[in-house]
């Protein structure tokens, strides 16, 4: 049994899309302070990955542009990620109305 034949067709195959959640993305992050209640949304981060195939990522080439990037490279964002951390504490606006309370007496 001989293969030798088929060897040749290995070299064309196609683009697989670079693993997604190797992405760029956005991080939002949501405090929330325990001992008031309140939340208290953070700027969203932008995460960067090292992706070639990333229009965002800082390893994407500056000579990729449309119609090839739009064809090739991810053109958006992933679902941003969510972190709802805990804090227990106030939140600084409680921290400033206390203070502020403190002071007016
Ligand atoms: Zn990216
Ligand atoms: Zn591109
Ligand atoms: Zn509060």
């Amino acid at each position: 049994m001989s293969s030798g034949s088929w060897s040749s067709q290995q070299t064309h195959r196609p683009v697989l899309p670079p693993n997604p959640t190797a992405m760029c993305n956005w991080r939002r992050v949501r405090n929330h302070y325990k001992r008031c209640g309140h939340y208290i949304d953070l700027p969203e981060e932008e995460i960067k990955c090292e992706d070639r195939y990333c229009k965002f990522s800082p390893a994407h080439p500056p000579d990729c542009v449309p119609p090839e990037c739009t064809k090739r490279c991810w053109q958006y964002h992933q679902f941003p990620e969510q972190y709802n951390p805990v804090i227990d504490n106030i939140c600084p606006s409680c921290i400033q109305i206390a203070r502020a309370q403190a002071a007016a007496r």
